[in-house]
């Protein structure tokens, strides 16, 4: 018996809640931590639960409760390959009437200095930040229809 891999189905608010992974700096379990967004907590475990996003410790930070110093993790959410899968493709906005929306699936991190995930227009094959190529600036290019090569 073969097993297909088949994206997960996920609810309208969960997929709401990968795109915001997607993004980046989004904190993992806590609250309240300055300069991190944060997803709905039963999204986040979820989502979790099903493999489609992994905690990964960014920094520590020290909180004092109590007169005593508490040292702690900080990690952010990114997406397993089942999440970027179950994301699929996304079009991008259209700023001005000359740009046209990109394809846009995520494909992760590609290098340990990347701020924050990339992606990749499934026609013209851009790459670059997730944020960058989903929301494009007025004055971008946005997508020419086919690969530059
Ligand atoms: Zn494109």
């Amino acid at each position: 018996m073969t097993t297909a891999t088949k994206p997960a189905a996920i609810t309208p608010a969960q997929r709401k809640a990968l795109l915001l992974v997607a993004g980046g700096n989004v904190v993992a379990w806590l609250r309240g931590e300055a300069g991190f967004a944060t997803i709905n907590g039963n999204a986040e475990r979820k989502l979790n639960d099903l493999g489609l996003i992994e905690d990964v410790k960014v920094m520590t930070r020290t909180r004092t409760a109590y007169g005593t110093a508490m040292t702690y993790d900080v990690k952010v959410w990114v997406l397993t390959p089942a999440g970027r899968n179950a994301l699929g493709v996304v079009s991008s906005t259209t700023a001005t009437a000359n740009t046209r929306a990109h394809q846009v699936r995520a494909i992760g991190r590609q290098h340990v200095d990347d701020a924050a995930p990339m992606g990749e227009c499934a026609v013209c094959e851009t790459v670059g930040e997730w944020n960058a190529l989903v929301d494009l600036a007025p004055n971008a290019y946005g997508c020419p229809g086919r690969a530059r090569y």
